[in-house]
């Protein structure tokens, strides 16, 4: 069967082409006016003081733990229902990953209550992630971060451009996700929200944290190529342990016109995701989590819950005969065998463990129709009805 409906689509077209082509003929090629112009939109456009342009939002997640002294010894807290990025960064900076269990099957986010419990005297930080596009319950988890001096990382690869809005987040109502930790974290990879290829965002409010991203991102060294090819300097000196995380000026111009179409692709998904629900809440054999959740999300992905775990692989083998591609997010970081093997200790994510067993990412992004959402929802109510 051919594919009628992808995961996943990216709206990128002529403007993007010209924009690349320019900085083809400008000849600069890596960090320069571009990239410069990007962040300045960026830190504009999330209303934050500094925006770091990275070539992935693992480079971000990885820099913001570095940036916030994250080092051996050191415990992070995060959840485990999560693409492994957000656990190898931990990983990078030599600190120990502690799960989270996520709330429940209905908030697929982490769980303040096991969150608190785990907690320890080397605890020094909590990487949030804000799953499907749905913002975690920021204000239990800010002020349980104060209370014992975390710091608190948003992985919001998810959540870009959603605005806090539901009654666990009334302390930051109106701001957006990825706004409200030390630092956040965006990513540009091809099947997110804002599209560059490849490509991340560190934001922060913090001069010192954003001073050291900037650093780092380039090996450690004071002064960039641009400053040199400008006769701002001669030589530079190495102040801290540095890496290639660079963005070139092609992600950045790619990212600025994406960056102009994230409102309304996000608008588009909304609306998609909202034709969904009307359609499939109360067909029995699954359920939808985030009810009610339709104002403060992204909508990066649409996930629904089959009943039974066991029906899953008939589950997604009747979806791809009727041309209908669908995924799985996550298999749980903790259960992967790298995971197991340096912590096998970490076990018994009760809620992580049977969410995810029984997860099915139906196709969202901004090129689907209100048609593909009612042939995938009819692919859906037949193939639960067969197994009825
Ligand atoms: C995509 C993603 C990442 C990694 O982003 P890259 O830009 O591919 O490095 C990390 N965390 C989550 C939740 C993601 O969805």
């Amino acid at each position: 069967m051919t594919i009628r409906h992808l995961l996943s689509d990216v709206d990128m077209g002529k403007e993007e082409a010209l924009a690349v082509a320019e900085v083809i003929r400008s000849k600069w090629l890596s960090l320069g006016p571009r990239t410069a112009e990007f962040e300045h939109c960026f830190a504009q456009a999330f209303s934050v003081k500094h925006a770091v342009a990275l070539s992935n939002c693992t480079a971000a997640l990885h820099l913001a733990l570095m940036g916030l002294d994250v080092g051996p010894g050191d415990e992070v807290l995060l959840p485990s229902y999560t693409f492994v990025a957000t656990a190898n960064a931990v990983l990078y900076q030599g600190a120990t990953p502690v799960f989270v269990d996520i709330m429940g099957e209905d908030d697929l986010n982490l769980a303040a209550d096991d969150l608190e419990s785990k907690i320890s005297t080397r605890s020094k930080a909590i990487i949030v992630v804000h799953l499907a596009g749905f913002p975690a319950g920021m204000d239990r988890i800010m002020t349980l971060a104060q209370k014992n001096g975390l710091s608190v990382v948003e992985d919001a690869c998810h959540a870009i451009g959603a605005t806090f809005g539901d009654p666990a987040n009334k302390r930051f109502s109106g701001r957006k996700a990825g706004t409200v930790g030390d630092a956040g974290c965006f990513s540009f990879f091809a099947n997110k929200n804002l599209v560059t290829g490849e490509g991340g965002m560190l934001v922060t409010d913090d001069e010192a944290l954003a001073s050291r991203v900037r650093l780092a991102r380039s090996h450690g060294m004071t002064k960039s190529s641009w400053d040199k090819a400008h006769g701002r300097a001669y030589g530079y000196d190495v102040v801290q342990l540095g890496y290639n995380y660079r963005c070139t000026e092609l992600t950045s111009a790619l990212g600025l016109i994406q960056l102009s179409k994230l409102p309304h692709g996000n608008a588009a998904r909304k609306r998609f995701a909202t034709s969904y629900r009307e359609r499939l809440t109360g067909l029995p054999g699954i359920s939808i989590p985030f009810e009610g959740r339709l104002e403060d999300s992204a909508h990066h992905i649409f996930p629904i819950l089959l009943e039974k775990s066991g029906e899953r692989p008939r589950f997604r083998e009747s979806l791809d005969a009727q041309g209908i591609q669908s995924s799985v997010h996550y298999p749980p970081v903790h259960e992967f065998s790298h995971y197991l093997e340096k912590f096998p200790n970490q076990r018994h994510l009760d809620r992580t463990e049977d969410v995810a067993a029984r997860e099915v990412t139906l196709p969202l992004h901004p090129l689907l129709t209100e048609r593909g959402v009612q042939d995938v929802c009819a692919a859906v109510e037949e193939t639960v009805s067969a197994a009825l």
